[in-house]
């Protein structure tokens, strides 16, 4: 069944002649692993931010954009925040907190969970993500691994169905990129969360995703096995 439906989308920002995203038609089914790539410029980071609803860019947006059936302008705050997790590119940009333990209560806080609902999802994606002994350090005294981990972990502890992330290996050294897409295969199988991740260089992430889906100049130039495409 389908989690997200996309039908003839195109969009273009404010002032420019060109369209950054042309008549994409797509449909994601729950508990995929997509890899969406093309080069530079191509518009990946335009067609995941319109997929969440607190990250739309401005401009001009045609077609439809469809959660669970419904229109992603459509959904209420509460479940655009939680059932839609983005991780952006530089974890720096996102952490917003002093200690880590806090960094992953801040989603739950946000959305007014008590406080045993906020230290039960603390400490249940500590366990999954193996990190409680980083509970009590400082954000800013992590390794660029650990904070994008950290970063990682924050989104997930909202439980979203939908996680998406853009580019989320580029500022990784290389054992760092490995255990950050294990994680997303973990996440994806045991979690059954739906990912659909943004990456220029592909590295490890196409022997892990089932599907990849290739952009080029704001249209889908290739929608189906990831193995059939080169690094
Ligand atoms: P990618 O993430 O694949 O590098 P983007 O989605 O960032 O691609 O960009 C797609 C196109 O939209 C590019 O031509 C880029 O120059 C343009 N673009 C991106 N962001 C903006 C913006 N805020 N204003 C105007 N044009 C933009
Ligand atoms: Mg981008």
């Amino acid at each position: 069944m389908a989690i997200l439906t996309l039908e003839n989308l195109s969009f273009s920002y404010p002032d420019r002649d060109e369209k950054a995203l042309e008549n994409i038609c797509l449909t994601i089914g729950r508990g995929e692993f997509v890899v969406l790539c093309g080069e530079s410029g191509c518009g990946k980071s335009t067609l995941l931010r319109l997929l969440k609803k607190q990250l739309r860019p401005k401009g001009t947006k045609s077609g439809g954009i469809f959660y669970k059936g419904v229109e992603i302008d459509d959904l209420d705050d509460r479940t655009a925040v939680t059932d839609i997790g983005f991780v952006m590119q530089n974890p720096d940009n996102q952490i917003v907190t002093d200690k880590v333990w806090h960094e992953l209560a801040f989603g739950a806080e946000s959305i007014g969970l008590s406080q045993n609902e906020i230290r039960s999802q603390v400490s249940q994606t500590a366990l999954f993500f193996g990190i409680e002994d980083l509970l009590y350090c400082d954000c800013d005294k992590l390794s660029g691994g650990q904070k994008q981990m950290i970063n990682l972990a924050s989104v997930m502890a909202m439980n979203p169905d939908v996680l998406l992330l853009d580019e989320p290996l580029s500022q990784l050294d290389p054992i760092a990129s490995t255990q950050f897409i294990s994680l997303l295969v973990r996440i994806n199988k045991e979690l059954g969360t739906t990912v659909i991740v943004a990456e220029h260089q592909l590295g490890g992430l196409l022997s892990v995703a089932k599907r990849a889906v290739m952009l080029d100049n704001g249209k889908v130039c290739h929608d189906g096995d990831a193995s059939s495409l080169t690094e």
